[in-house]
Order: structure tokens, then sequence, then C-alpha cells
């Protein structure tokens, strides 16, 4: 039983350090080695982060991953997984609600990281949480998981809400973690890559983009979101200049 917990707990961590170096690892390659001349027009920030940063970003990162896989194997191979919504069976609800979940997943991660994002930005908490992840001024795709470990405790204790109030199916969770990490790696780029016609699309108005972020890593305040600009609109936590902001670096990608 403890032998199984333990052989589980690796195994998600070894699959999500691997899923780090790949995804962060490959867009990290293609946009700041390989086709550094090709996007300069969408670079965010004019200066580049050097690798000192990036040596503290991995490191936090895989330390992150760690914490986190404790965590999901906590929830997951434990007999705490009786206590959640968890199911095993695709046809209990179906291919469409699994679809679903996983936007929905998106939607409560997203509350639950505004919340907790302001509250880490709590004078009182910020420089033992918090600052890990702001010293980052200029992300790259190595930043997505660079927290304190206290910071990453919290964030992956979603995965605890997650499976208390909504019924996941476990592909749905491994949808949910990966497309989440995806979005966390664009946020961090560095570079704005949407096309022409995200800004006169609904979407705009309601989807965070990298310039979004990167704005937070910049300016330490405002747009605290992390998927969608929802609860920083209603708070009216939304750096001012953003729209200046994204439109200025879009004008000058689009000529
Ligand atoms: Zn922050
Ligand atoms: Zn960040």
């Amino acid at each position: 039983m403890m032998e199984n917990f333990i052989e589980s707990a690796f195994g998600i961590f070894f699959i999500s350090t691997l899923r780090y170096f790949i995804i962060a690892g490959l867009v990290f390659f293609l946009f700041y080695k390989v086709m550094l001349g090709k996007f300069s027009n969408a670079k965010i920030q004019a200066k580049h982060a050097g690798s000192k940063d990036f040596i503290h970003e991995v490191l936090h990162s895989i330390q992150s991953t760690g914490v986190m896989s404790l965590i999901a194997a906590v929830v997951l191979f434990t007999p705490l997984r009786s206590y959640t919504k968890v199911y095993a069976d695709i046809e209990r609800f179906g291919i469409w609600y699994m679809v679903l979940s996983v936007f929905l997943a998106l939607v409560v991660h997203d509350t639950y990281f505004y919340w907790m994002h302001r509250l880490l930005h709590h004078p009182r908490l910020f420089k033992y949480a918090h600052l890990t992840h702001h010293k980052s001024t200029n992300p790259s795709p190595w930043t997505s998981y660079s927290f304190h470990i206290i910071e990453a405790a919290v964030e992956g204790a979603v995965l605890i809400v997650l499976v208390l109030v909504l019924p996941m199916h476990r592909f749905a969770i491994m949808g949910f973690v990966l497309l989440g990490f995806m979005i966390n790696v664009y946020g961090h780029l560095g570079y704005e890559i949407m096309p022409k016609w995200f800004r006169g699309s609904i979407l705009f108005r309601w989807i965070n983009t990298s310039i979004y972020h990167n704005l937070h890593h910049s300016k330490f305040k405002g747009n605290y979101g992390l998927y969608f600009r929802f609860w920083d609109r209603l708070m009216g936590t939304e750096t001012p200049n953003y729209v200046k902001e994204y439109d200025r670096i879009q004008n000058q990608r689009f000529l």
C-alpha cells in the first residue's frame, strides 16, 4: 500500500518534470535560440533575461513540481480518493461532460488563483511566499513553475478544491493539468503570439494574453488573473494601460 503510494508519487513527479522540460524547454529553445530574430517584433520587454535567471527558475520549478506531485498522489492514490468526486467510468457522465469539466476546471482554477494571488500580494505574505516568482521581472517559459515552496503548496492545493467540487474523470484531470501548464508557459513566454483577429473578437474581452501576465511581472501590481480577465475587471484590478500596451506590441508585429 505504502509502496504503491511512493511509486505513484514518483511516477507523477517523473512525468510532470518531463512535461516541464519538454514543453517549457521546447518553447524556450524555439523562441530564445532557434528563431530568436524572427520573433523580435513580438518581444514584450526589450531586454533579455540571463542564464542566472533561468537556473533559478528551473530549480524552483523542479521543487514546485515535487510539491504538486505529492499533493496529486495524496489526493488520487490514497483512501482519501473516496471522498472526492473523481469517477472512473467515462460513460457515467459521457464524453461531452468530460470536455466541459476541463473548461469548468479552468474557471474554478482561475477563481481560486485570483484570490490566492491577491492574498500572496499582501505585504505580510509577499516576501515570504511570492517574491520567488516575482524575481523574474522579465519572465520566460522557465518561469512557469518558479515558486517558493509555500506558494507551490498553495498552488497545488487547487487540485483538492477541484476534486471536491467537480466530478472529473482522471483523463479530464490530466487534460486540465496539461492545458493549464501550456497556458502558463504562454503567459510567461516573453513574446506575444496571439493572431491579429483576436483583438477584434469577443475573446479579447475575456481571455488573458502573454502581455497581460507580463505586465504583472514588470509592474508587480494588477492583472492577478490566470486564464481570464473576469475577476480583474470585476474587482477593478486590471493594469490601466493593458489594452494600450497590447495594441503597441501587436501593431509592431502586424505592420
Ligand atoms: Zn504576483
Ligand atoms: Zn507569473
